[in-house]
């Protein structure tokens, strides 16, 4: 049993609306939405920040940037542009300790 919040999201042991899948990552909608488009792109790995990557997961860090790259096209944000964000640690503005990248499209706070 694990207490993260997005390893149980991505064990379905707690509801989410999941937008892509792949062995590697789950995206789904961010529950307060900053945004009209925000998509977490979630490494199903549990991996706590940016600030815990090692050089073995360089790999999967390029493919998370191609899966929000494929998404943004999914859901045809791609044309009027997106935002990638990570938030690394308390001072960054990480509340979720489990690596994810926020895809923000649409409104005020992705200008
Ligand atoms: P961060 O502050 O970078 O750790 O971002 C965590 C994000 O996860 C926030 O934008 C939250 O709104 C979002 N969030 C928290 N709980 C859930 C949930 N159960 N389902 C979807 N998104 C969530
Ligand atoms: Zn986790």
């Amino acid at each position: 049993m694990t207490d993260c919040l997005f390893c149980k999201i991505i064990a379905k042991e707690l509801p989410s609306t999941v937008i892509y899948e792949n062995p590697n990552f789950l995206v789904i909608k961010d529950i307060k939405p900053l945004a009209p488009v925000h998509l977490l792109v979630i490494t199903k790995k549990h991996i706590p920040s940016v600030d815990h990557l090692v050089k073995n997961d360089k790999e999967l860090i390029g493919e998370m940037i191609l899966v929000a790259q494929q998404v943004a096209r999914d859901q045809g944000v791609n044309q009027v542009g997106y935002k990638l964000g990570f938030n690394v640690g308390r001072g960054g503005g990480q509340l979720v300790p489990h690596l994810h990248l926020h895809l923000l499209s649409g409104g005020e706070t992705t200008k």
